[in-house]
């Protein structure tokens, strides 16, 4: 099996940084004895803007766990040259083989949005490090549900939403992944993910700024104003983040809520030391 990854450079980094899981909210919601478990196969990498993770088909042989401002979408191609972004993963999440554990071939396309550390994960370890650990593997259930419910909205969302109220749903969720006012975001990136045109999305987004949605700047969009760029957007961010909250709560905020999976066993999924709770996942 090729593990190599299309486009993906090698850095150099310090060795004692190699393992580290720093940045990567799933991650660092383990406890020690998780840690542990999973430290030897842990890998770091930086990626760039536009490199691919792994293609439709590809044998996904590690699961990757974005860090600190590092974004990456799935997106679905399609025959006349669109695609569609259908889930953006960040510091919250996992991309390749979260439910499959890597032993299906992948469905979509992994593409890097914004560069950043990436932390990978050999799936047939990290599918040992769930056998061997309830904490672990209930971690990655509940992370499944999440992503499975971002689809599902986007799936929704695509199919009825207007392109400005699916522009706002985007940028609000690209936001909270990387947790600065301005989104380094092109009219053509904007223009992939939303599957449209770019001069439609240029004429739409021109509109948005008018409105005072959006300020325009030299490869980057921000938002000046968050409770009017959420009112204005669908209900479909709103709502996944809302099932974040119930579902993986106490991995993003000390107080979160954290619904049970399984009554039988207290969980031992702790909030971070350096918690981030979902408030502050928005500037
Ligand atoms: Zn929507």
């Amino acid at each position: 099996m090729d593990n190599s990854i299309a486009g993906f450079p090698t850095v150099l980094v310090k060795t004692s940084s190699l393992r580290s899981i720093d940045g990567n909210l799933l991650l660092e919601a383990l406890d020690t004895a998780d840690r542990a478990l999973l430290a030897p196969h842990v890998e770091r990498r930086e990626v760039g803007r536009g490199d691919v993770l792994f293609r439709a088909g590809d044998d996904v042989s590690h699961v990757t766990f974005p860090a600190q401002g590092c974004v990456v979408t799935l997106v679905v191609p399609l025959r006349d040259g669109k695609s569609v972004e259908t889930a953006t993963v960040g510091r919250e999440g996992a991309i390749g083989g979260v439910v499959s554990q890597g032993y299906l071939p992948a469905f979509g396309q992994a593409v890097v949005q914004v560069a950043g550390p990436i932390i990978r994960i050999d799936a047939d370890r990290l599918a040992e490090a769930k056998h061997a650990s309830k904490t672990i593997r209930d971690l990655f259930v509940r992370y499944a549900d999440c992503l499975l419910a971002q689809v599902l909205q986007s799936v929704a969302c695509n199919a009825s939403h207007t392109i400005e109220r699916r522009c706002l749903r985007w940028l609000l969720t690209l936001q909270d992944r990387i947790g600065t006012p301005d989104l380094p975001v092109t009219h053509e990136l904007l223009a992939d993910m939303l599957g449209v045109r770019r001069a439609y999305l240029t004429e739409v987004l021109g509109r948005m700024q008018r409105e005072g949605l959006i300020a325009i700047g030299h490869r980057r969009l921000t938002l000046p104003d968050r409770k009017r760029a959420e009112a204005a957007s669908c209900e479909c961010h709103a709502a996944v983040r809302h099932h974040f909250a119930e579902v993986l709560g106490a991995v993003y905020a000390p107080g979160g809520r954290m619904v049970a999976v399984d009554a039988a066993e207290p969980d031992r999924l702790k909030p971070p030391s350096t918690a981030v709770t979902l408030r502050d996942l928005a500037p």
